[in-house]
Parts: C-alpha cells; sequence; structure tokens
C-alpha cells in the first residue's frame, strides 16, 4: 500500500496493509520472517537498509510496529517479548526514583506485581484508587502528584470502564502522563490516544496474536520525545520481539477486525442469557444495561468486546465448580484468542493480588468468549451451571 493510501484507509484495511507492503525483492504478499540476528554491512558501518542486529532493529518487528501504530493513531509503536516488558519499557522510559504511580484499583494482577514489588525497590511509590470516581482520583492528586496515572478499561477481571477523556483532564492539568491499558478493548474497539492518553500500552498475547500461540506486547505513544525514550529502553534493555513473534502478531492483526466484531456478538448474547440464569447472581458485562458503565463504554467503544465476567449464587465453591465444569470453555490464564476460555481469577491470573487492594471477590469466574458457535457456547456454560445444582 502506499503511502498516499495510508491516511485515509479504514482500520480493517490499514491491518492487512501497513508495513506490509508485498517484499520488492520477489513480490512475496506477505512480507518475509527475517529470521537474523545480524546485517551484512557494504563497508565500515555503511547500513544496507539501516539494520545493523536484530535487537536494534529486525525488518519484521519494523513492519508490527507500524501496523500497530497505525491502528492506534499513534506516532510510533515498540514492540516486546511480553506485554510486561512493554509496561517495563514504558515504566523506565517515564519514571525516576522517588516518582509515584496512581493505579486504578481493579487492574491486571502483573501490573500491579510489577510496580508493588519490582519498582517499589526502586524508590517508585504505588498508590491505588477507584478512577471512576473523580473525588478519588482528585484526592490522590491533591495530596501528590503522580508522574503518571494507569487506566485499564475495560478493567482485568471486573470489566469496569473508566472515562479515560475525564482522566486525561485531570492528568494533564496536575502534569501527570496518562497511561491506557488497552489488552481487553484493542484499537477496533477504543482508541485511548484520540481520548487524551499520552500512551497505550498491550499484551498482543491476548487479541492481538488472537490465536493463543504467542507471547508479546507493544507500547504506542504520539510525543516524539516519548518515543525516543521508549526506542532508546528497548534496545539498552532489550527485551524485544523475536521476529517469528512479531510476525504471527502481524498475521494475527489482519483479522483483528473480524474477530472482535464476533467475540463482541458472542459474548453479548452469553452476558444476556446468563444474567437470567438462577445460579448467576451478577454478569459483569459493560454491554449489559445493568452495567454502571454501559453508557461510558457505548460512548468511549464500538462494542463491547469478548471479556464476561460472572459472580456465582454459590459462593467460592460453585465459582470453583463453574471454571472446572466447562468442556468447550477450557479451563485456562489467558484470553483473546478465538478459543473460549474460562478461569478462576482469585486463585489464577489475580492470585498475587490477594491480601491487596485489588483483591478480587472469590465468587468471580472470568470468561473470555471465543469465536466459536454461540449456540455450542452457551449450551457448554448452561450444562455445567445445571451441574452446580446437583
Ligand atoms: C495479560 C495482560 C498483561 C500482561 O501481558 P503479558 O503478555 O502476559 O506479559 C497486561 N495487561 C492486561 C490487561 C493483560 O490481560
Amino acid at each position: 500500500m502506499s503511502e498516499q493510501h495510508e491516511a485515509p484507509a479504514a482500520f480493517e484495511t490499514r491491518a492487512i496493509h501497513v508495513g506490509q507492503a508485498p517484499d520488492p525483492t520477489t513480490g512475496a504478499v506477505i512480507p518475509p520472517l527475517y529470521l537474523t540476528s545480524t546485517y551484512a554491512q557494504d563497508g565500515v558501518a555503511k547500513l544496507r537498509a539501516g539494520y545493523d542486529y536484530s535487537r536494534s532493529g529486525n525488518p519484521t518487528r519494523d513492519a508490527l510496529q507500524a501496523a500497530i501504530a497505525s491502528l492506534e493513531g499513534a506516532g510510533r509503536a515498540f514492540s516486546f517479548a511480553s506485554g510486561l516488558a512493554a509496561e517495563d519499557a514504558l515504566l523506565r522510559s517515564v519514571l525516576r526514583p522517588g516518582d509515584r504511580v496512581l493505579l486504578g484499583n481493579d487492574a491486571y494482577g502483573g501490573t500491579y506485581r510489577l510496580l508493588s514489588t519490582v519498582y517499589r525497590n526502586w524508590g517508585i511509590e504505588l498508590v491505588t484508587a477507584d478512577l471512576t470516581d473523580p473525588e478519588a482520583l482528585a484526592s490522590v492528586i491533591a495530596d501528590r502528584v503522580p508522574a503518571l496515572i494507569w487506566v485499564e478499561t475495560p478493567t482485568n477481571p471486573l470489566l469496569t470502564i473508566v472515562d479515560i477523556s475525564a482522566v486525561a483532564h485531570a492528568a494533564h492539568a496536575a502534569g501527570a502522563l496518562l497511561v491506557v491499558d488497552n489488552t481487553f478493548a484493542t484499537p477496533y474497539l477504543q482508541r485511548p490516544l484520540d481520548w487524551g492518553a499520552d500512551a497505550v500500552v498491550h499484551s498482543t498475547t491476548k487479541y492481538f496474536g488472537g490465536h493463543s500461540d504467542v507471547v508479546g506486547g507493544a507500547v504506542a505513544v504520539n510525543d516524539p520525545e516519548l518515543a525516543d525514550a521508549l526506542a532508546f529502553q528497548q534496545n539498552s534493555a532489550g527485551a524485544v520481539s523475536a521476529p517469528f513473534d512479531a510476525w504471527l502478531t502481524l498475521r494475527g492483526l489482519k483479522t483483528l477486525a473480524l474477530r472482535m466484531e464476533r467475540h463482541s456478538a458472542n459474548a453479548a448474547r452469553i452476558a444476556t442469557e446468563l444474567e437470567r440464569h438462577s445460579q448467576i447472581s451478577q454478569v459483569l458485562y459493560p454491554g449489559l444495561e445493568s452495567h454502571p458503565g454501559h453508557e461510558l463504554a457505548a460512548r468511549q467503544m464500538r462494542a463491547f468486546g469478548g471479556m464476561l465476567s460472572v459472580r456465582l449464587a454459590g459462593g467460592p465453591k460453585a465459582a470453583r465448580a463453574l471454571a472446572e465444569g466447562t468442556h468447550l470453555f477450557t479451563l485456562a490464564e489467558s484470553l483473546g484468542g478465538v478459543e473460549s476460555l474460562i478461569e478462576y481469577p482469585y486463585a489464577m491470573t489475580h492470585a498475587s493480588a490477594q491480601g491487596s487492594s485489588l483483591e478480587v471477590p472469590d465468587d468471580l469466574v472470568r470468561i473470555s468468549v471465543g469465536i466459536e458457535d454461540v449456540e455450542d457456547q452457551l449450551l457448554d456454560l448452561t450444562s455445567a451451571l445445571s451441574a452446580l445444582e446437583g
């Protein structure tokens, strides 16, 4: 795709073409997987195409980074070996010892662990607050301005919706940077930079890759200085994505829009059905009118995504039994793949948050709705729920 077509093209078109022009040497429609660590030089320090070493640069990784930047509406994007490696590079680009970070009190457990253990040892102060509550946000800022505010929306695993634009205004008025973890929504459903965020992070392990076959992460930003700091961290600390990982993620991106449509449609149907079920005390899904963030999500997102959580009337025992009782829904951590997954966050993904302000309810089951037939999905869930009655 030539430059002049890039700007106006729609999301679906950019996902397939940006950074992915046919190979000029062979015409291969799919950009080659550059499995190389180093590059022949035409003279001392005379680089043929700007590449000298694959930690510093690799054409397959560059293709992925160009595509992600385009989809997030960012100036530049950087891809990493995992979502946490991406988060780590961003934190190191922004923070200095003594800084404060404000994290929403409902967030991915690994983000909390990184900040509360690793970064604490380097003099970073972590505070958590309910970022859906403007007064809670204002009181943290009034107490001491954080260098960085970290928002997840929808949150993992409670599917809380945070007003990105409102937090961006508060952050910028105080001189703080706003980071949004956009893993659950993906840029197809929500573009945080358009709402005022300074940086977007992703676990590309999830919907970007989309097939549960690769671990990766990315950061996308607009500010050129922040981009330079990230480029420096990416090369200097070196947690880059491997070329094959970048290639698989790029392959996943091509179908992101289609997958998100189906994930969202299936999850909406399942949420509606489960809300009526006697064994379920609450369904947490932003697409439901009963969800406190429903109207905000309808404004901020294109659709409501493929993740939902349910609370069981029968408490923790029933929650564990549901997570262990399905067949089509595989009991596993992670999310965002074509196949449906189910898990018990209290003792699995969010076990590291036990006893903290981010502890999740012990009657909660998190469901990643895949793109299988929705009737098959419903049958599997309702059968497992019926078995609880016995
Ligand atoms: C999985 C996940 C991460 C961490 O990503 P990894 O690829 O597992 O390192 C961060 N944020 C959210 C919301 C996630 O779901």
